[in-house]
């Protein structure tokens, strides 16, 4: 009779000192499968299926990473590399990471049957007018520049064009081949009716030529490849909304509004608005949130604060963010020098922090749907 004899002794994994090469070639294949499983933020895909990892190979104790991201995702860029970091190191026998995480441009398909290349287009509007809509405009598309993303700025607000003076761009506009060529702002195109008509000149649009003006605008301007084309909107009234959403698939809005009650009623105007016209709501924005006095550093809510905040969650809409109300934001608006705001400590870090939740938000959207479906207008 055979007896088996069942050996109770546990197999002892061989105890490997952190920098025995054998301990490293084991955790490569480990880490590579750990890495290859995080999610691009741009596509909401696996690295494995995004091709994204280029390098991959561990020193001693050190994992050293080069994962590309897309310019689209790169305000994104220190939330990944973090994630990246802490993935390497959870691996076994890895206690430090080198990463590195180069911004690669990728090609833009064109989007709507107007051949423009945007990424995302994205729309800033506001209920009513002198809430900050331009401002924030501005701002944001900057902030997305800055970041590393190829941005645009149409200012399609037809019936009060601030741009030329917020950044101090004027001059008649010149082509290229059978294109408007735009304006730039530290190489970041920018259009705006304001470069055609003169600022002392009104217009009065009616329908077929607002919509020719905004199809003009997105149609016959050399953008070139764009990840955001913010628009900047006119307050309050449906019609430009309306033409985009016909032109193109417009991926998100922006409302902005003050905190106070009265400019909330407007606020939930222009999202009915957006939402009507089947344009998926990207945030809100709340400008000129509280005051802090230059002098004695007391913040004084002079419109109210947090009232945009509120809304946005009863409304589940992203709260993207509050700018308070400052005076050198209101006079570099005037002297057209936009770029200085980011090195306000008071300003700075909120717009920042507003492109940065603009496109956390458009990543998380990314992972569950394409970004821009074309919705039907009824
Ligand atoms: P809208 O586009 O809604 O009409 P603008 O962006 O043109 O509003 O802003 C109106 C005025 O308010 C401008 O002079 C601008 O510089 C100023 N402004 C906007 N936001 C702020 C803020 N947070 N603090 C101080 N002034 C602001």
């Amino acid at each position: 009779m055979q007896i088996l004899i069942r050996s109770t002794k546990t197999i002892q994994k061989p105890i490997l000192h952190k920098t025995d090469p054998e301990n490293q070639t084991m955790n490569l294949p480990e880490l590579r499968k750990k890495i290859l499983a995080l999610r691009d933020p741009d596509s909401g895909r696996t690295l494995e299926k995004t091709g994204q990892l280029k390098e991959l190979r561990i020193d001693g104790t050190t994992a050293h990473l080069t994962v590309e991201l897309s310019s689209f995702a790169a305000p994104l860029k220190k939330d990944f590399a973090e994630s990246v970091e802490q993935t390497a190191r959870s691996v076994e026998g890895i206690d430090s990471a080198q990463i590195q995480v180069p911004i690669v441009e990728q090609t833009v398909a064109e989007s709507g049957k107007i051949g423009l290349r945007a990424k995302a287009v994205i729309a800033v509007g506001s209920g009513k007018g002198g809430v900050g809509k331009s401002t924030v405009a501005l701002m944001l598309a900057l902030a997305l520049k800055r970041a590393g993303c190829r941005t645009g700025l149409l200012d399609a607000d037809v019936y009060g064009p601030s741009l030329p003076q917020m950044t101090g761009v004027r001059g008649q506009l010149a082509k290229t081949g059978d294109k408007i060529a735009p304006h730039t702002l530290d190489g970041m195109p920018l259009m705006s009716i304001g470069f055609m008509v003169p600022p002392d000149q009104a217009v009065i649009w009616r329908g077929p030529m607002l919509h020719s003006a905004v199809t003009t605008f997105v149609r016959d301007v050399a953008w070139g490849s764009l990840d955001y084309l913010i628009v900047d909107m006119p307050p309050g009234t449906g019609d430009v909304a309306l033409t985009l959403s016909q032109l193109l698939p417009v991926t998100g809005a922006v409302v902005v509004c003050t905190p106070q009650e009265v400019a909330l009623i407007d606020a939930v105007k222009a999202v009915g608005m957006f939402r009507q016209v089947k344009i998926p709501l990207a945030g809100i924005v709340e400008n000129m949130s509280g005051f802090v006095c230059p002098g004695c550093s007391t913040q004084y809510d002079i419109f109210g604060k947090g009232g945009a905040r509120d809304y946005a969650e009863e409304a589940s809409i992203p709260f993207l963010g509050e700018i308070p109300i400052n005076l050198q934001l209101r006079i570099r608006g005037d002297a057209g020098d936009p770029n200085a705001n980011f090195e306000d400590p008071q300003v700075g870090p909120a717009l920042e922090r507003i492109a940065w939740n603009l496109a956390r938000h458009l990543s998380d959207r990314a992972s569950v749907q394409p970004l821009n479906v074309s919705l039907p207008v009824l």
